[in-house]
């Protein structure tokens, strides 16, 4: 029996005019993820994709999961391929459906009839369908309130599709709709997922790791290439710049008053970030920042580091707490990597007794006291680049 997979499109649907350029792009995302499950045709017509096996040997579990990693698309569903003849559809849908109707108590019918030359109405289809199930499977009651099983039947323009479960996509929009962000990244737990909820309103992303080596170690940066590889998985391939950040922390260290270490070293991170990210074609930096989590995510500490940032700097984790992030890290798989113990360039020096409302001209003053220019420049220049996909 030919089995497909269709793909409802959410918010796409709403985007008006601009509607087939995001169902052109969310095609190309698709294209390039199943690319090494073997060869597809993929078809979008009526808010629905169709992904169409061209071979019998392609693992379609495989398949679905690597679908449910792609943004822009809120719900999917296996389905079996029949003839638009009602017979032919109430025999697929007993056969297709049959090891779920044996285990089930109570089903109902839906359809959908998008082909209006389709003799048969929606209802009329539910009810021909639900009667011959209900005759073919005698244990199974009819609930059409809180079934087990729901049988969708979809009668399209080309065929029928019949299915039983709808499976939850990643939701969002498809990745690069939205411009290109750079996600300052450390192996926390926080910033892994600050880049996974920017990728999924759409951004196409670039990572930016400030290590300080020998105080960071080669784990911690390798910590950090694992994490966006797993991150990459829902926003596609992207490039790592790792800066070269020891120097500038040493002479923070040496020079700068120590209650404004975090905050000095904040506003150079954001300085050198920005000037990379402009150079890959970037138009805003991302964060895993939460309001109050540290002393240097108060406002006043925020501010003080927004007033170095000539771009907007998105921080999608602002508003949440520690346990709400945890959930979607772990839902993302990011969780237990972020957890290996390796030391992050901002525990290193850390003052005992950070300020936790920075005045701004005071940072300012205190920063001057030092020529960062040279260094900025020479950090930016040696970054190592490693392609993540
Ligand atoms: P995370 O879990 O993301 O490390 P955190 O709660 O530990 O966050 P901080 O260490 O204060 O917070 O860092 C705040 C944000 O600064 C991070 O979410 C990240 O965006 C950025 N950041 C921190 N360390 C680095 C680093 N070594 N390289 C690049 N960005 C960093
Ligand atoms: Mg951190």
């Amino acid at each position: 029996m030919k089995e497909i997979i269709l793909l409802k499109i959410g918010e796409i649907a709403l985007k008006g005019l601009n509607r087939k350029n995001f169902e052109d792009l969310l095609i190309k995302n698709i294209k390039r993820k199943l690319y090494k499950y073997g060869r597809f045709e993929i078809v979008s017509s009526q808010s629905t994709i169709r992904v169409m096996p061209l071979s019998d040997d392609i693992d379609l579990d495989e398949v679905c999961t690597a679908i449910s990693k792609i943004f822009g698309i809120v719900t999917f569903s296996r389905a079996c391929v029949a003839d638009k003849d009602l017979d032919k559809i109430k025999q697929a849908a007993a056969e297709y459906l049959e090891d779920i109707l044996l285990d089930a108590k109570s089903f109902k019918v839906e359809s959908k009839r998008s082909d209006k030359k389709f003799p048969y109405g929606s209802p009329e289809i539910s009810r021909e369908v639900g009667g011959f199930l209900a005759d073919k499977f005698p244990h199974l009651a009819v609930d059409v309130h809180n079934p087990e099983v729901t049988v969708t039947v979809e009668v399209r323009d080309f065929a029928a599709y019949i299915h039983g479960s709808v499976m939850e996509g990643a939701g969002g929009l498809p990745v690069s709709c939205g411009g290109k962000a750079a996600i300052l990244i450390s192996g926390g737990i926080d910033s892994p997922v600050a880049a996974y909820m920017m990728a999924k309103r759409g951004v196409e992303l670039v990572a930016i790791h400030f290590a300080s080596p020998p105080y960071t170690s080669q784990r911690a940066e390798d910590k950090v290439r694992d994490l966006l590889t797993i991150v990459s998985d829902y926003s596609g391939q992207m490039d790592m710049y790792t800066v070269p950040f020891t120097k500038i922390q040493e002479e923070i260290q040496k020079n700068c008053p120590e209650e404004l270490f975090t905050i000095i070293m904040r506003r150079l991170m954001m300085n050198i970030a920005q000037r990379i990210a402009k150079q890959q074609g970037c138009q805003a930096l991302i964060t895993g920042e939460s309001l109050g989590q540290v002393a240097s995510q108060t406002i006043g500490a925020i501010a003080c580091t927004d007033e170095v940032a000539n771009m907007p700097v998105f921080r999608p984790l602002i508003g949440m707490d520690k346990k709400e992030i945890i959930e979607i890290s772990r839902k993302i798989n990011t969780f237990e990597t972020s957890c290996l113990p390796y030391e992050d360039c901002c525990t290193v020096f850390t003052p005992k007794h950070p300020r936790t409302r920075p005045k701004v001209e005071f940072v300012r003053q205190a920063e001057e006291c030092v020529e960062w220019a040279d260094m900025i420049a020479e950090a930016v220049e040696n970054v190592k680049i490693t392609h993540i996909e």
